[in-house]
């Protein structure tokens, strides 16, 4: 991929871990990308603006409770070193917290960080981070789903992914993007290649058949079939006529 002239999205991941950055980011089209300056990647290591010499960065949840809570004044700390910046320079991204009671990550909300300059993520550990900081930094929480992981790293690597994929050149056929899962409010339909047969398999006969408008009526059928047999929060909301997937 050669040098792109635009200005890089830009990822200022907040982590415990940055050593877990750029994780899988750094492979295939997303690690190529940043190397091409489509998107660049910051870390920022959260226990740097611990202010004791053990660098402790949590404690005791008020009130008891199993585990530990991000402090709030070193959470802070280290947001307001990258968002001070940003606004400096007029350019403000959104600041994000990872976490299972977040929204649920959409292809509609990626698509939207993607249109912006980029983003500063927070990625959490141990119980969750100090509610006040979350209020007063104005935090958006996102979701990946509905299971708890260890900490925020992996939950930011799978939306910086998604969004990143998205940014210009960096699929390489454009239109890959907009025929995929979500893009229409339905799943994918059924993918086949080469073989012609597979285990006593054959490719649907209509797929070989040159026809494009019989094609593309069967991949509609069988996106619609799908979708109603496996979620039927997205098939209702299409058969609302509300194509566009929920927020
Ligand atoms: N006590 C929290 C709860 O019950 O909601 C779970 C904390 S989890 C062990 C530690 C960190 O992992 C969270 O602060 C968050 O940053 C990250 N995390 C875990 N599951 C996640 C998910 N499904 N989506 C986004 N972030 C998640």
């Amino acid at each position: 991929m050669a040098k792109t002239e635009r200005k890089p999205w830009r990822v200022t991941a907040l982590t415990l871990f940055p050593d877990a950055f750029p994780g899988v980011l750094g492979a295939s089209i997303i690690g190529g990308a940043e190397k091409s300056g489509i998107w660049a990647l910051e870390t920022v290591d959260i226990r740097d603006f611990s202010t004791n010499r053990h660098r402790t960065v949590d404690s005791p949840p008020s009130g008891g409770g199993p585990g530990m809570v991000l402090k709030p004044d070193i959470a802070a700390k280290a947001i307001d070193s990258v968002a001070s910046a940003d606004v400096l320079s007029g350019d403000e991204r959104p600041l994000i917290y990872m976490t299972p009671r977040g929204k649920p990550l959409t292809q509609k909300r990626v698509r939207e960080l993607a249109t912006g300059s980029g983003i500063i993520v927070f990625c959490g550990r141990f119980e969750g981070l100090d509610q006040r900081v979350i209020d007063t930094r104005h935090m958006e929480e996102i979701s990946i789903g509905d299971y708890v992981l260890a900490g925020g790293e992996v939950a930011a690597q799978v939306m910086i992914e998604a969004c990143v994929r998205l940014l210009p050149d960096v699929l390489g056929d454009a239109t890959s993007a907009s025929e995929e899962s979500f893009e229409n409010g339905l799943l994918e339909y059924p993918l086949y290649t080469k073989p012609r047969e597979f285990e006593g398999r054959a490719i649907p006969e209509v797929l070989l058949s040159g026809d494009h408008k019989k094609i593309a009526d069967w991949r509609r059928k069988q996106q619609e079939e799908i979708t109603k047999a496996r979620r039927a929060d997205l098939w209702q909301a299409f058969d609302q006529g509300d194509d566009h997937e929920r927020d």
